[in-house]
């Protein structure tokens, strides 16, 4: 969720579903729709969804129910004026509502330890996969060199325990998707719920895809669009930042991505909650920093730290930058800086003459902001 925000490509549950489609996984007849004027509608009950890159609609009153064409038109206004964790709802899909029996989950993703895709599966789907214990999983890796072939759909099905009936759909469903994770260059296909529905059709309720974002020239039907920001992850961006925001209350504003996610590492062992992921790249310049903190008043942390290893980016220039910021952007939280490498001892003077003390050690600084937030 948090470097990758910025590197992975998440599809909407409409846009998965339409690859579903394409690879033969029954999902439900569904239409999206983006403003309430266009709501035409015949088949009731029907579920209307918010289509929004995060998981946990249903919990956060993302999917709602309706019997007739009116109560459709309220639910749908009502949930096009949500935001569902920090991100604001633009559009719905609506999908014939199914009548559940039981509710499996299955999904293939990149087991990076193992260095193969892992599929995962269980009977006991509609909770989130981490919630499920793991003796109830039952898990595959995939050779790459020899790919995915029918025995093992058969084998997971056995495992699975599922009756005849169900056995064949569920293979033909797994097959279909690990097609489509080889030939879009998926990082994960995740259906939760698969569900069983009273007729005993095998059905996907959800759908959950994302792609690498290195592979997107290769699949110019996926639209690069599908990216979605926060409100301030907008704004960063627009003013040339990459930013991520979390949900912790200490700003950062590190140099190089790895940095910045060992900055956020760190403050989380030492009990600090990061309010954003913040890298201020390669520049050697007063305003990028200065800008930095602009955009950090707007997220209102209790405190912000500042992490350079100077290359690039000159400790001096940083130190500069700080000094500018608390003239012009009034900063009135405690700022706690670290400062290594290029022009590291001027960088520290120019600090010190302002009555800032920063720090030579990552962990020393960690433990200073931490302090001074908890305080608060
Ligand atoms: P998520 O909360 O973002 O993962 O959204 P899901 O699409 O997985 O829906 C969450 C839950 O809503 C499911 O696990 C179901 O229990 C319920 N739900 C979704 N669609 C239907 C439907 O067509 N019929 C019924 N009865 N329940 C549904
Ligand atoms: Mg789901």
């Amino acid at each position: 969720m948090l470097y990758t925000r910025l590197i992975e490509m998440n599809l909407y549950e409409y846009q998965a579903k339409e690859l579903f489609r394409k690879y033969n996984i029954p999902v439900p007849a569904g239409k999206h729709i983006e403003s309430p004027s266009n709501l035409q509608w015949d088949k009731f009950p029907v579920v209307v969804k918010a289509q929004v890159l995060v998981g946990g609609r249903g919990k956060a009153g993302g999917i709602k129910f309706a019997n007739d064409q009116k109560e459709l038109l309220d639910k749908t206004r009502e949930i096009l004026s949500m935001t569902i964790k920090g991100l604001k709802v633009n559009s719905v899909y609506l999908e014939e509502k199914l009548d559940i029996a039981k509710e499996y989950y299955v999904s293939i993703t990149l087991d990076r330890s193992k260095r193969r895709p892992i599929i995962m599966a269980t009977t006991s789907g509609g909770v989130e996969i981490e919630d499920v214990p793991d003796e109830k999983i039952v898990k595959y890796w995939i050779d790459p060199v020899i790919g995915y072939s029918n025995f093992i759909g058969k084998d997971i099905s056995f495992k699975l325990k599922l009756p005849d009936n169900e056995s064949k759909q569920f293979q033909a469903i797994l097959a279909g998707m690990a097609s489509l994770y080889n030939d879009y260059d998926a990082e994960l296909v995740e259906i939760n719920p698969l569900v069983v529905t009273k007729d005993g059709l095998i059905i996907a309720g959800d759908a959950k895809i994302i792609i690498d974002s290195d592979s997107l020239f290769r699949h110019k039907d996926i639209p690069e669009n599908a990216a979605e920001r926060t409100e301030l992850e907008e704004i960063a961006y627009k003013r040339g930042y990459s930013l991520v925001e979390l949900d912790g209350n200490i700003g950062v504003i590190a140099n190089g991505a790895g940095l910045t996610m060992a900055t956020l590492d760190g403050l989380t062992l030492k009990g600090g909650k990061p309010r954003n992921f913040l890298d201020l790249g390669g520049s050697d310049d007063v305003e990028k920093v200065v800008g930095a903190f602009e955009i950090l008043k707007i997220a209102k942390p209790k405190g912000i730290l500042i992490n350079i290893f100077g290359g690039v980016t000159h400790c001096d220039t940083v130190a500069k930058g700080i000094i500018e910021a608390k003239k012009r952007v009034g900063i009135d939280v405690p700022i706690v800086v670290r400062l290594s490498g290029v022009n590291e001892d001027e960088g520290r003077k120019i600090l010190s003459d302002n009555g800032i003390h920063s720090y030579g050690d990552m962990m020393d600084a960690i433990n200073e902001i931490v302090k001074e937030v908890n305080k608060q």
